[in-house]
């Protein structure tokens, strides 16, 4: 599939739901009439449109998003059914992880090759304050789950805000260390719930480098090709050595060489995360799939890809998944 830039997009991040068992303050108003969960696109129908993405248009990576996709109770047959696509090298899920330490080892089973875990804190009380959930040990337990369960890489996703966890980088990347995971922190975007105070609540990749740098010894850059993050390997003053991923959608977009379309748990087409929607596949997926409408559909959508994605976001991020 290529868009109007003539970027090749091979990357579908698909929201299974809008529903979010947290209330993070960055993403999710406290509240949120989002959720349309009547309206999901059933496991079927996702099959359908990315075993016919897969053959047709060259997608080669699916990640489930939400919202939390870990609340769709027909998750696991979504992961069997698209891990059981030939041509599908990748298929991973962002989750907030509340759940991996009961279903982690299901997931593998089911096909999931991967995850990346939300992790804002490690301190209990900032935990709860940042995601409206005394769940800091449940995440814990649920990322060690994931390791014994074989998912693998295991990325941790933090995003960095002023009052907040802004203090908390080196701890969280000597935890990452200590565990042999990747950890990513990511600048905070102007869409929800502090959209209207981004400029104070904002942390720049220069500033965390700068909150890092007592710590680190060497940082070493790390090919960056389609990934949507900057990443180091970084050797730390205790001898170790770990990964660190700065997400830069606001100091240093990664627009061209974005290779990513996103669709919504109700099917609508966004294929910029700060864009409008551009069109939905609803029509060309129930009841029957119908791939000349699913194709005028994506080729619609991909023509209004933007070469560059707008200052602020037009959607919730718990509708579209990050
Ligand atoms: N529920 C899952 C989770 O917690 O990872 C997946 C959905 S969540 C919307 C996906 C990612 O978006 C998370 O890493 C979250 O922290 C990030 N996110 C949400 N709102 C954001 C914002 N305003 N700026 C930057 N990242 C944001």
């Amino acid at each position: 599939m290529h868009d109007s830039q003539g970027r090749i997009v091979r990357y579908l991040r698909l929201s299974l739901t809008s529903a979010c068992s947290m209330r993070c303050v960055y993403c999710r108003p406290a509240v949120d009439a989002s959720h349309r969960g009547d309206n999901v696109l059933k496991p079927q129908a996702i099959e359908h449109l990315v075993r016919h993405m897969v053959k047709r248009h060259g997608l080669v990576k699916v990640r489930l998003t939400g919202g939390e996709p870990t609340a769709r109770p027909d998750l696991m047959e979504i992961i069997q059914r698209l891990a059981g696509i030939t041509g599908l090298d990748d298929l991973a899920m962002t989750t907030n992880g509340l759940t991996l330490g009961r279903h982690a080892e299901a997931y593998r089973r089911a096909g999931l090759r991967r995850v990346n875990v939300s992790l804002d804190s490690l301190n209990a009380t900032t935990f709860k304050r940042m995601t409206g959930v005394a769940g800091l040990d449940r995440v814990l337990a649920g990322i060690d789950a994931a390791c014994e369960a074989g998912l693998d890489p295991i990325r941790l996703n933090t995003v960095v805000v002023t009052e907040g966890n802004a203090d908390e980088l080196p701890a969280l990347v000597r935890f990452a260390a200590s565990r042999g995971l990747e950890i990513r922190f990511i600048e905070l975007m102007p869409m929800g719930p502090l959209a209207g105070q981004w400029a104070e609540r904002y942390v720049s990749q220069e500033q965390m480098r700068q909150r890092l740098a007592p710590m680190v010894e060497h940082w070493q850059a790390i090919e960056q090709g389609h990934d949507s993050a900057q990443r180091y390997r970084v050797r730390l003053d205790d001898g170790r050595s770990v990964v660190v991923g700065f997400i830069t959608p606001m100091s240093c977009n990664f627009c061209a060489q974005c290779n990513r379309l996103r669709i919504t748990a109700v099917g609508d087409l966004y294929p910029c995360l700060m864009d409008q929607p551009r069109g939905s596949i609803v029509d060309a997926v129930h009841p029957d799939f119908d791939p000349d409408r699913f194709d005028a559909a994506l080729d619609d959508a991909l023509s209004l890809k933007l070469a560059e994605h707008p200052m602020a976001g037009y959607t919730q991020m718990t509708i579209l998944g990050g």
